[in-house]
C-alpha cells in the first residue's frame, strides 16, 4: 500500500481568457435545429435577445403548421482555475475543450 499525503491550495475560478467564448444557442426538441453561431462582439444580453428571437422565428414563421414550441438553451464560456500555489504540470488538453 503507498501512502500519500494531500493538502489544501486555494483555487480562484474565473473567465478563461484563452477559452470557449461566451455563446449562447437554443436548440429546438422537436426537430434538433440550432441558433445561429453568436457573433463575438455580441454580449450576453444581446446573444439572449438573437436565440429567442430565432425561436419565436422558428415556431411562428419556419413552422407554423407544426409544433416547435419546447427548446433548450445552452450557454458555453471558458471557466479557468488558477491554484494560488504551484501544484504542478497541468494536464493536456483535449481538442474538444476549444471549440
Ligand atoms: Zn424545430
Amino acid at each position: 500500500m503507498t501512502r500519500s499525503t494531500y493538502r489544501f491550495v486555494d483555487m480562484t475560478i474565473g473567465p478563461d481568457p484563452h477559452g470557449a467564448p461566451y455563446a449562447v444557442r437554443a436548440t429546438c426538441t422537436a426537430c434538433g435545429e440550432r441558433s445561429p453561431q453568436p457573433e463575438s462582439d455580441q454580449g450576453p444580453t444581446g446573444q439572449h435577445s438573437q436565440a429567442q428571437r430565432w425561436c419565436r422565428t422558428h415556431a411562428a414563421i419556419d413552422h407554423p403548421g407544426g409544433r416547435h414550441l419546447h427548446y433548450t438553451a445552452n450557454v458555453t464560456f471558458g471557466w479557468l482555475i488558477t491554484p494560488a500555489e504551484d501544484i504542478g504540470p497541468t494536464a493536456d488538453e483535449r481538442a474538444w475543450s476549444h471549440p
